[in-house]
């Protein structure tokens, strides 16, 4: 039974291994990469006063990318003011035309997809293949809450005693908070935004502090799109600061939160003793993620799932791989292979076609991941790496695998090209099932295996939100597999999944005696 939007199509991709389509985006994309962007605290239609930094490329760093203000804890009230004053205006305009304008940034994101590609590059150390499939899910969410906001922020009639009416409708919250993360800079952070305002909230963004040009890139093309501007108000900033002001605001109703799982316990503090109304907290946090191997699996095929969903975006996915789980009669050939495909995977400056992993986000993300590879190196652990090409100046880590014992003891998630390798006996199927739910995180689990029992069982037993069969684990695609996970990883509703825009409203009810 098809749950929602039957009809609706995401959009179209680009393939850069057909000539026709893939000349024509490398015209565009050359232009654009020479060029460099600007950041500013935005609301109102103005710029607002900020500090200044220059902003560098992760895999160039002579490079310069381009200019950023950050915003000061100090302008939050004025601008949570604001967005309070122009809530009940917006919250009063029909879902239909809040919907329209949505569809019109979602053409907007598609006629500037080759820029929005460069600054994926540039300033995310994205892949050229990252970066478009980047672009391809901001629009996805944009079209995906637009249709979803037509079908299900309807006002309607409950049935109940005659002489009475009963209906219910729903209304935005009021000031929403999105806190967005830089591995999915422009995706994630308009599909937050998109979901809130679609359901009638006004929205104070903050990217991520390595994601800031592309965000203002977004919201440039928002305004464009027609959204009022007292509607949004963009602050680039500090984190800790900036959040813990406006998280501790009595005017905010909600907050959309992609990150860690420390920080969304500390949003979480935070509202819990902010005066004002009760506000609810939408977190898509960090995961432990295993794929499980049985003996009835294909090892060509699990080997190719497992780099793609392991090294795809230099690993720094929440829902990549970390852990692969073989048992031990095809573990030989499994590592086998694994070391053969590791190998062949080219590391290098992200706007080059034939780069497979792109560099790190900055230079502590790398140090603390070298950190990590030196002591498991030290202990003996290493199974296979991929060359790292020498006259790169960038934050590049190459894909490596590590013998380990059990996820158990990986003490944290390693946000990179690092996978772990446990080995497992026939028989002990449970067990890895219960350590891996032990470590309290639920995001995303592979499985593969070509015995129906051993999937339904594992189907059965693991906490996660995002189960993948005998394929990758990583892409979850925008209204096909809603995203989000449990325990840890997550409050849920599924990003891109029919039930996502319920929690950024208000549920009214009004009886009416007849
Ligand atoms: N939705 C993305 C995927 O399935 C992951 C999102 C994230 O890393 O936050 O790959």
């Amino acid at each position: 039974e098809q749950l929602f939007g039957a009809t609706r199509r995401n959009s179209q991709g680009i393939n850069l291994n057909i000539a026709s389509e893939w000349q024509p985006l490398q015209q565009a994309l050359q232009a654009q990469l020479g060029r460099q962007w600007q950041a500013a605290p935005l609301f109102g239609g103005q710029r607002l006063a900020g500090s200044g930094q220059a902003v560098h490329c992760p895999w160039d760093r002579q490079r310069l990318v381009g200019t950023l203000q950050w915003a000061d804890a100090a302008q939050v009230p004025a601008v949570m003011d604001g967005l309070a004053a122009a809530f009940p205006r917006w919250s009063a305009t029909p879902v239909a035309e809040r919907a329209a304008l949505l569809e019109r940034l979602a053409d907007l994101l598609e006629a500037h997809r080759a820029e929005l590609l460069a600054l994926c590059c540039l300033e995310a150390g994205k892949t050229l293949q990252d970066g478009l499939d980047e672009v391809r899910e901001a629009v996805d969410f944009c079209r995906y809450y637009a249709a979803l906001a037509r079908e299900r922020l309807l006002r309607g009639e409950l049935p109940g005693p005659t002489g009475e009416r009963n209906e219910l409708f729903y209304e935005g919250r009021g000031v929403f908070a999105c806190i967005s993360p830089w591995n999915f800079p422009l995706a994630i952070f308009l599909g937050q935004i998109a979901a809130a305002l679609v359901a009638g909230n006004t929205v104070l963004a903050k990217p991520a502090e390595q994601a800031s040009l592309i965000a203002m890139r977004a919201v440039e093309l928002l305004l464009e799109a027609g959204l009022p501007p007292a509607v949004l108000a963009l602050l680039p900033g500090d984190g800790a600061t900036l959040g813990t002001a406006f998280c501790s605001d009595a005017r905010l109703a909600g907050v959309c939160f992609t990150g860690s799982t420390e920080t969304a316990r500390l949003i979480n503090r935070q509202l819990a003793d902010k005066p004002g109304p009760l506000a609810v907290l939408i977190a898509e946090t960090g995961g432990q993620n295993a794929m499980i191997v049985d003996s009835t699996a294909l090892p060509e095929q699990v080997v190719k799932d497992a780099v793609q969903s392991a090294f795809t975006s230099a690993g720094q996915r929440c829902s990549a791989l970390r852990v692969l789980y073989v048992q031990e009669d095809i573990a030989p050939r499994v590592l086998e292979l694994l070391a053969g495909a590791m190998a062949e995977l080219r590391v290098g400056p992200p706007d080059r076609r034939a780069t497979d992993v792109g560099p790190l986000i900055d230079g502590e993300a790398r140090a603390t991941l070298l950190a990590h590879i030196d002591r498991l190196k030290g202990e003996g652990r290493l199974i296979a790496e991929t060359p790292l090409p020498s006259g790169l100046d960038g934050h590049f880590v190459a894909p490596v695998a590590f013998a380990i014992e059990g996820i158990h003891a990986l003490e944290r998630e390693h946000f990179g090209p690092v996978l772990h390798v446990v080995r497992y006996a026939a028989g002990e199927l449970e067990q890895v099932v219960a350590a891996i739910n032990a470590t309290g995180y639920g995001l995303t689990l592979g499985v593969h295996s070509r015995n129906d029992d051993t999937v339904r069982r594992i189907e059965r037993l693991a906490r996660v939100g995002n189960l993948y069969v005998n394929r990758n684990q990583i892409g979850a695609v925008v209204g096909v597999q809603p995203f989000g996970g449990l325990g840890l990883s997550g409050t849920g509703p599924k990003a891109g999944g029919p039930n996502y825009l319920l929690r950024f409203v208000s549920e009214r009810c009004t009886a009416t005696n007849t």
